[in-house]
């Protein structure tokens, strides 16, 4: 994918830092230190990495600003946006320095039963964790992989997508300053050719990846052949479906969000709408009128909604897509231009009139673009949902409670939500099902998916 690691500000097009991958000297060794680390760490107490987890998160809080304006520089998400994210990582800190002991606790088995004197589950740690992260979140996408790990007694080695190093060097010295133990958490310069050389290191126990679908097939391959564990957190094309009985101002007002979200490139944005055709004319307006006043602008400046899209190659991809909708019949209702400006800005687009021989139509769009089908039934709209690889999340605007359990038991998806967009909450497990991925992020399940749940008999 891309050629160098770099960043370059999307607002401009301005290379503004580059840097030289990891030399095998460099690699090898840190990922001697990691192993190296996990030896002593994993013998620390779940009290001491409180401690070190509050202290990240208050020195992330002191960061905030500074942390926001370098997401902002590396990949063009609002200010208000990418300090919101650095909230979310505070949150996320705090929520495992809280919770974390707990899961962390023995939890007893029926030792009468299996004729012992004790018996119960312990989670250790696995050990050495490569996190394979994209650009979108750039700090939570780490963090929502950081916290739990830490907490667990597991070391992480991130390799960042290669538009984000700054950041990513952030994430290490972050861990540093919060008084963690030297090398717990390392950030790896090294381009996506050099993952197989550390996934088949001895030393390192599993892999997470948050990304593209061939990226998540190349490391599940690898990481299968060495029989190492991976969670995979892959694209997502959720629907948004809108019942005749949805507060249509408020539904239209969320699907605005849910689909520009961070310039439109979120896994969990809302891409295929599905609206029932009693209210599909009504909500069509609103939607359209709502996506066409949204502020596009220099991501830096207070009040816009909307900046520009982090790479050229993804705006290119996002003007291919909707060329290629519009000349096989696709109606444009609003956008489907480039705004007049240097940087990489793609206008918000709401498409009507989808048909299956669109490439979008089973395909992810990673920017601000919203495909709008109508249905007459919301078994309709639940069967062309699922009839898409993907299966991340899944939005219904409904009051009925029988379309509600509907919803809930047919659409094929690792989350579904009712009158709200998908979000993700350090209190709620995340993931998704079919290509979008296996395993699970955040609480307590996330946290045990790196770790080895041992049975203990004691006679
Ligand atoms: P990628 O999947 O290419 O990048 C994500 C991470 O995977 C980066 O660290 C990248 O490194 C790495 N990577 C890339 N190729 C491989 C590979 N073959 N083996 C192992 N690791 C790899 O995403 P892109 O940024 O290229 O975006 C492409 C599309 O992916 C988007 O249009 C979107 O559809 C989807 N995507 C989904 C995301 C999500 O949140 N689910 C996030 C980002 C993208 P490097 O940067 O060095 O290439």
């Amino acid at each position: 994918s891309k050629s160098s690691i770099a960043t370059i500000n999307p607002a401009t097009g301005e290379t503004l830092k580059t840097y030289e991958p990891l030399s095998d000297e460099a690699l090898e060794e840190k990922i001697g230190r990691a192993a190296d680390a996990f030896r002593s760490y994993r013998l620390t107490s779940p009290q001491e990495r409180v401690g070190w987890l509050r202290a990240a998160a208050d020195a992330l809080e002191a960061d905030t600003d500074a942390v926001a304006e370098l997401m902002v520089t590396e990949m063009g998400k609002t200010l208000a946006a990418a300090k919101a994210e650095a909230g979310k990582c505070v949150t996320a800190l705090r929520y495992y320095a809280e919770h974390g002991p707990a899961m962390l606790e023995p939890k007893l088995a029926d030792a009468g039963a299996v004729g012992a004197e004790q018996a119960f589950l312990v989670h250790q740690p696995i050990g050495v964790v490569l996190a394979i992260m994209p650009w979108n979140f750039p700090l939570w996408q780490a963090m929502r992989f950081a916290a739990p790990a830490l907490m667990a007694g597991n070391v992480g080695l991130l390799k960042h997508a290669s538009n984000v190093p700054q950041t990513a060097l952030y994430m290490e010295e972050l861990f540093r300053k919060a008084g963690f133990p030297a090398d717990v958490f390392q950030t790896l310069l090294i381009g996506s050719s050099t993952i197989e050389r550390v996934l088949r290191d001895d030393r390192v126990a599993a892999a997470t990846l948050t990304g593209s679908a061939p990226a998540g097939q190349s490391v599940a391959s690898i990481a299968g052949d060495a029989l190492k564990k991976t969670v995979l957190e892959l694209g997502g094309s959720d629907p948004y479906i809108v019942m005749p009985s949805a507060d249509l101002d408020r539904a239209a007002e969320v699907a605005v969000t849910a689909r520009c979200q961070n310039n439109g490139q979120s896994c969990i944005a809302a891409k295929r709408f599905f609206v029932h055709a009693d209210v599909a004319e009504e909500f069509t307006r609103l939607f359209a009128e709502k996506m066409g006043a949204l502020v596009v602008g220099d991501p830096m400046e207070d009040g816009t909604q909307v900046g520009p899209l982090a790479t050229e190659s993804g705006r290119e991809d996002v003007e291919r897509y909707v060329q290629d909708a519009v000349d096989k019949g696709a109606t444009v209702v609003v956008g489907g231009t480039r705004p007049d400006r240097a940087g990489w800005y793609y206008a918000p687009t709401l498409l009507t009139g989808i048909t299956p021989e669109m490439d979008l139509y089973d395909e992810e769009v990673f920017g601000p673009v919203a495909a709008l089908w109508t249905v007459d039934t919301l078994e309709e709209a639940i069967d062309i949902a699922n009839s898409h690889p993907y299966g991340l999340g899944a939005n219904l605007w409904s009051e009925d409670e029988q379309e509600r359990s509907t919803f809930i038991r047919d659409v094929q998806s690792g989350m579904a939500f009712v009158n709200g967009m998908v979000t993700s909450y350090p209190e709620l497990p995340f993931g998704g099902v079919k290509q979008s991925g296996y395993g699970r992020e955040l609480t307590d399940l996330g946290m045990y998916e790196f770790m080895n749940a041992k049975t203990v008999w004691i006679g």
